[in-house]
């Protein structure tokens, strides 16, 4: 089952290219009370989840994905967790070290938009990458779960680009000012139920910008699987219906430009689109307060990614 969130807010059922208002075919479902939000859906959604098997078989009362607004499919979880370096081919293009246990970082759930969004360069930013990653969606509260249970606290599945401006970084006291940025969480279309997923661990993964194959991964890669980060969040922090945990990134991480586009895939995810533009607003306490920091990642990260990767026209504008 394919779950979406549109237009002012409203739920929805994705079948093929078409999409059914949940709300409107349940009425006022006990379970489903009006106003209520994709939190609550995943909440009561052992209360609705027959009804909602009717709708997917019937076709209903549809319309064209191309006719609405897709949001995040899951607005305002109570936290957004993302995971470092758990592809071993990431970790060695970033150069950084492979840990014993994963290590993970908060990104403020605002920072989401949906499928056919804009992605909101810095003005000061040097250099923005896509990352791709698979994003776990929680379906129950839970805390200290063993790996061995954790997928039975899963929901669902969607795409998630952790988008990151590389010279804004202050290792090693804080991602915030490289992650935090609003629209850098690109996520959906749409969250796919586990059971239609089934094992998250062979997942062929890929990301075009402009039409150019820039990653090409598979989720039988990560260094930790689902269940293990999931192991590993919940010991430290109880998680909620809805809860986004971002599995980290696959190989091929490329600078973004104002007016390109990003096309993600994931096997049996779909396409999550976004396009890009430069902010207006001058970001100024990085140039001015982080002057060494800004020039060695500009240096670090800009160089030696070759011709492919670098649009030497762009760059001239920086
Ligand atoms: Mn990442």
């Amino acid at each position: 089952m394919k779950l979406v969130t549109y237009n002012d807010q409203r739920l929805g059922l994705l079948v093929g290219d078409k999409v059914i208002d949940i709300k409107r075919a349940l009425q006022r479902h006990d379970a489903l009370p009006e106003g209520a939000t994709m939190i609550e859906l995943i909440e009561n959604f052992p209360l609705i989840k027959a009804q909602l098997e009717r709708l997917e078989a019937g076709a209903g009362d549809a319309v064209e994905i191309t006719s609405i607004s897709l949001l995040p499919p899951i607005m305002n979880p109570s936290k957004v967790i993302c995971t470092v370096d758990n592809y071993p081919s990431h970790a060695a293009e970033d150069a950084t070290e492979i840990f014993p246990k994963p290590i993970f970082f908060l990104k403020p759930a605002n920072a989401l938009i949906g499928s056919g969004g804009t992605v909101v360069l810095p003005k000061e930013a040097r250099r923005v990458d896509h990352e791709l990653e698979l994003a776990v969606v929680i379906g129950k509260k839970c805390r200290g779960v063993p790996a061995r249970e954790a997928l039975s606290y899963v929901f669902g599945y969607t795409i998630f680009l952790d988008m990151s401006a590389r010279d804004f970084r202050t290792i090693p006291y804080s991602w915030f000012s490289m992650k935090g940025w609003d629209t850098f969480g690109p996520i959906g279309p749409a969250i796919v139920t586990s059971d239609e997923v089934g094992s998250p661990s062979a997942l062929e993964m890929k990301l075009w910008v402009n039409g150019q194959l820039r990653m090409h991964g598979n989720t039988r890669d990560m260094i930790f699987d689902v269940a293990e980060l999931i192991e590993a969040v919940s010991e430290v922090t109880t998680l909620l219906p809805g809860d986004v945990i971002a599995t980290g990134t696959v190989e091929g991480v490329t600078p973004v430009f104002e007016g390109d586009v990003i096309i993600a895939e994931i096997q049996k995810l779909g396409k999550l689109e976004v396009s890009v533009v430069r902010s207006s607003h001058v970001d100024i306490w990085h140039t001015k307060d982080f002057p060494e920091h800004y020039a060695a990642y500009r240096e670090r990260d800009t160089a030696d990614k070759g011709p492919d990767v670098m649009a030497p026209k762009k760059m001239e504008d920086l």
